[in-house]
């Protein structure tokens, strides 16, 4: 008999404020999918940006999700403990001719796209690099790294010819056109239930078949001028090394899976399944925000709300 092999789901919260109701959704969702499938649930914290995190975000983290009812495995990583192996993947892609050098500020990228209307944008909104330190002499990523004060950018051209078409993912999710943008400004989750997500998921193996489209990033950052790692790298990097086989985060990261797929693609790391889920909408329909503190998990609790309340309110 061939035994399943065991799945493994994470919630990746970075501690640059407040966890919100956003947050709970994404994290109980993970648990309860992790406990559903027999799985293992692992939190980990996503601090690469010195500049933001903060100690008493991190350690208010723990406690909200404890107070929820989750409890994960130990010793939780930390990606500030792990620079050295993201910057082992950039010298990867930098062996391969993938990476350079740019030392742009926003002011010359704003100066350079601004001279042709309707300049092409990422799914951020920023606009998309026009190129300029593409062509100019190649530095080895270690030598960048280690002097600091430039950025490394993918050569997205290179990149997309060397994967070639056909990379996809496996998604759960609800994946219909109008979704593709991003934010999503649906209600809450009670189709969450009735749309059978949870039972697909469940079932390894279901999905849909997603085409990764990376081009639309352009000459995305693997690393910053003041962090020697994006978030893109560190997450495919972690992701893999920790075997995650589920994703399950927020459609404002739905774009971004396409990167994923093309940064694991070169990196020779496997794909998980992915699963991105609705966000959480605040009364008057807008995203929830870190920078609100009326909707801080520790502000309900606060005012008398227990975990039973929040997951009435999410919907799980
Ligand atoms: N650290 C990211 C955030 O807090 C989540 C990343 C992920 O789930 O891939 O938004």
């Amino acid at each position: 008999m061939t035994s399943k092999k065991q799945r493994v789901f994470r919630f990746a919260p970075s501690p640059n404020g407040y966890l919100h109701l956003g947050h709970a959704y994404s994290a109980l969702l993970n648990f309860d999918l992790a406990r559903d499938c027999g799985g293992r649930f692992l939190l980990r914290i996503e601090d690469i940006d010195r500049g933001r995190a903060r100690p008493e975000f991190e350690a208010a983290i723990y406690e909200d999700l404890a107070w929820l009812g989750l409890d994960w495995e130990r010793p939780v990583r930390r990606q500030c403990e792990h620079f050295g192996a993201y910057a082992r993947a950039l010298e990867r892609l930098d062996e391969m001719g993938l990476i350079y050098a740019c030392d742009c500020k926003r002011s010359d990228i704003a100066r350079a796209t601004a001279a042709q209307a309707h300049w092409p944008r990422d799914p951020d909104g920023s606009p998309l690099y026009p190129g300029t330190c593409r062509t100019k002499p190649r530095r080895p990523a270690r030598e960048v790294l280690a002097k600091g004060g430039v950025a490394l950018r993918l050569d997205m051209r290179l990149a997309s010819t060397l994967a070639g078409r056909g990379l996809t993912w496996r998604e759960f999710g609800d994946v219909s056109p109008s979704l593709r943008g991003g934010v999503v400004d649906e209600a809450i989750q009670a189709r969450t239930h009735s749309s059978g997500l949870l039972r697909c998921a469940r079932n390894d193996g279901e999905g849909t078949a997603i085409a990764a489209d990376p081009a639309q990033w352009g000459d995305v950052v693997l690393a910053r001028k003041d962090t020697p790692a994006s978030y893109h790298i560190a997450v495919v990097v972690d992701d893999a090394l920790q075997g995650v086989t589920d994703v399950v985060r927020g459609k404002d990261l739905f774009e971004a899976t396409s990167l994923h797929r093309l940064l694991q693609h070169l990196l020779g790391l496997s794909a998980p399944n992915y699963l991105h889920h609705d966000l959480i909408m605040d009364e008057k329909g807008e995203k929830l925000a870190k920078s609100v503190a009326s909707t801080a998990l520790r502000a309900l609790r606060t005012r008398g709300w227990t975990p039973a309340d929040v997951r009435r309110r999410i919907g799980l």
